[in-house]
Parts: C-alpha cells; structure tokens; sequence
C-alpha cells in the first residue's frame, strides 16, 4: 500500500517530470522505495527543517530510481566499487556514470543553489547515491554480466520477501540505533559508506540467507548514519 502510495504521490506531481524507468527490458537495482524513505525520515528526524520539507526530501531521495536521466547505462549510475578496478561497470572508459560521479555533482548544485526547493531537490538526489552504497550489491565490483547474473539474489536481498529475509521498515527502524561515523570530508564520507557495505561478512550468498536479515539491520544503519551526517553538514553551508 505504502510503494503504490508514494508512486501516485511521484505520478501526480507533474512538475517533477517522473518518467518511469523501462523495467522491463532493463536491469534495475535498488534499495526499495520504502527503504529509501525509511532511512531519510529517521536520519532527519532531529533536523532543523521543517516537518513537510522532510517529506519533499525524502520524495527527491526517491527519485533517481525513476528518473532516465539518472540510471545511465543499465542504472551503473547507483553503483560504486570502492575495491574494483573500475568503479562501476559500463562500456570501457565511461568514467562518469558511477555513483560517486553522480553524488558529486548533486552536491555541488546543493552547495550553490540558492533557495531551498532546489537545495532539497539536489540534496535528496545525492542521498540517493549515498544510501545506495550502503548495500553490499551495490558496491561489489562486477561487469554487467556478473550483475545481470546477480539480478535475482539482488532484487531477493532488496524486496524479497520470499524467504522472510526482509525485514518490514518498521523492524529495522526498531533495531537502528545511531553510531558515529568518522570520516573528514562529505567525499569521504561517501567512499567509506561505500567501503562499509564490502566489509566481508556483510557478502550476499544464496547460501547464507539466515544472516541477511542481520545484513539489512546494519546496512541499513549505516544508511540512516551516513545521511544524517549529509544532511547536517550540509545544511550548515547552505545559501538559501
Ligand atoms: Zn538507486
């Protein structure tokens, strides 16, 4: 109820120019829409913004997932390889469309702009990239073929809730409990949110299906950590 909710909230608003992405003859990987919204609620829970400016955030943090200008090519623009030796896959020497790429440059519109609509706007989309690499598929390096052979285990790990393995949003904010991230720049803190996701034990198996629910609490911690210390900093160089 809460996805077809928020995908009549994205719809409606014609401004936003949502396009829906070609999923089915495209490969997509996300966090789910409910996660996305989860962690951005909980993380600016405490922030000075206003109620109704959170949840015109938390739409924007969705968007990337639905808008073609933002998935690149098979959506390698939600992913980043902290470890690999490119860091996202792609056609060779594409640089440019990795998660980080795309972070960068909505922070550096957020950074610039200079009224708050627009400043949520690209602060929200670059929370997306952010939260994306929270999770482990996300940051694992892999070609597109590797990532296409892992679609299922992704699209499982994300939204399946076929082996019970998924946590309901309101179990993982119950289990979240905040930690302190160190890292010296909003750059940093990206790479290292990226680097958390690959730690070994936090690697998506078939076989280890048991520990996923595990995976998910942390990873999701992480997420909401990571986006609060964002969004904070943020707001305190803001222009508006
Ligand atoms: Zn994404």
């Amino acid at each position: 109820m809460e996805i077809l909710f928020i995908f009549v909230l994205l719809y409606k608003n014609k401004t936003m120019q949502i396009q829906e992405t070609k999923s089915t003859n495209q490969t997509t990987f996300k966090w789910n829409s409910v996660t996305h919204i989860g962690m951005t609620l909980k993380a600016v829970s405490n922030s000075t913004i206003e109620p109704h400016e959170r949840k015109v955030l938390a739409k924007f943090v969705l968007m990337p997932d639905f808008l073609a200008s933002e998935q690149g090519y098979h959506n390698n623009t939600h992913f980043f390889f902290p470890y690999g030796k490119t860091k996202s896959f792609g056609r060779e020497g594409d640089a440019e469309n990795n998660a980080l790429e795309r972070y960068k440059e909505h922070l550096q519109m957020a950074l610039t702009v200079y009224d708050k609509p627009k400043f949520l706007k690209h602060a929200g989309f670059a929370i997306h990239y952010l939260q994306d690499v929270s999770m482990p598929m996300h940051t694992e390096p892999g070609g597109l073929l590797q990532k296409i052979m892992k679609y299922k285990i992704h699209k499982d790990f994300e939204i399946g809730k076929k082996y019970g393995a998924t946590p309901a949003l309101k179990d993982l904010l119950a289990g979240y409990a905040p930690e302190n991230i160190e890292y010296s720049s909003l750059i940093d803190l990206f790479v290292r949110t990226a680097e958390f996701s690959q730690r070994p034990e936090f690697k998506i198996k078939s076989s280890n299906k048991s520990d996923w629910f595990n995976i998910q609490q942390q990873c999701f911690n992480r997420g909401v950590d990571a986006t609060r210390e964002f969004f904070n900093k943020l707001l305190r160089v803001a222009q508006f």
